[in-house]
């Protein structure tokens, strides 16, 4: 199975290319983000307890997550592999999920990362929180805090995956139709 990871800071445009990823390499798209939001809406306790944190821009804990896609790499069959969408977060998600592929003898294929500067972060989610509705989109403050949340948290995962050999990155600044060509020349060198 290949395991991609579509990197990048939220509002990069990762969920959109996704959804044409998955389908013209026969993936499976698991956005963690959509795991979370449909738990809120299903009114369970994780969701209830997730809603606090996500409304706040913060991150849920790693284990919440960690089990989350261990059970959908379980449970998805029929596919090429699977298209990582908002997971890994932190750097302690990266181990837990290289530690999960060991267990099958597998690894992470590659990271595309989508790189957008801070201040089109902003523009682009403050433009979907209209289309999407979003609370955690409706609010400059959580939207910095989120930004925020990324650079200290979510961004130190760049040197671990070049370490790793497996760190490529595309220019986010385009047309949708522009930033999936560039992800689909890296991807199709797997
Ligand atoms: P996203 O849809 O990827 O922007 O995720 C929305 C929110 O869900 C994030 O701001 C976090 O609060 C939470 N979330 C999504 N994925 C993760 C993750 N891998 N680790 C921790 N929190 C996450």
């Amino acid at each position: 199975m290949k395991y991609f990871i579509l990197f990048g800071p939220p509002g990069a445009g990762k969920g959109t290319q996704a959804t044409a990823m998955v389908e013209k390499y026969n993936l499976h798209h698991i956005s963690t983000g959509d795991l979370l939001r449909k738990e809120i809406k299903a009114g369970t306790e994780l969701g209830i307890k997730a809603k606090t944190l996500i409304e706040a821009g913060c991150l849920v804990p790693d284990e919440v997550v960690e089990g989350m896609i261990e059970s959908e790499f379980k449970s998805v069959k029929g596919v090429e592999g699977f298209l990582l969408d908002g997971f890994p977060r932190t750097i302690a998600q990266a181990e837990a999920l290289d530690q999960i592929l060991a267990k099958t003898e597998e690894e992470v294929t590659a990271v595309v990362s989508i790189m957008i500067p801070d201040q089109m972060i902003i523009d682009r989610i403050s433009h979907r929180a209209a289309i999407e509705g979003r609370a955690d989109d409706a609010n400059v403050d959580i939207i910095k805090n989120r930004i925020a949340t990324y650079h200290s948290q979510t961004e130190p995962e760049i040197e671990y995956y070049k370490a790793a050999g497996k760190y490529n990155e595309v220019d986010g600044i385009g047309t949708i139709d522009e930033v999936r060509e560039r992800i689909a020349d890296v991807m199709d060198k797997f």
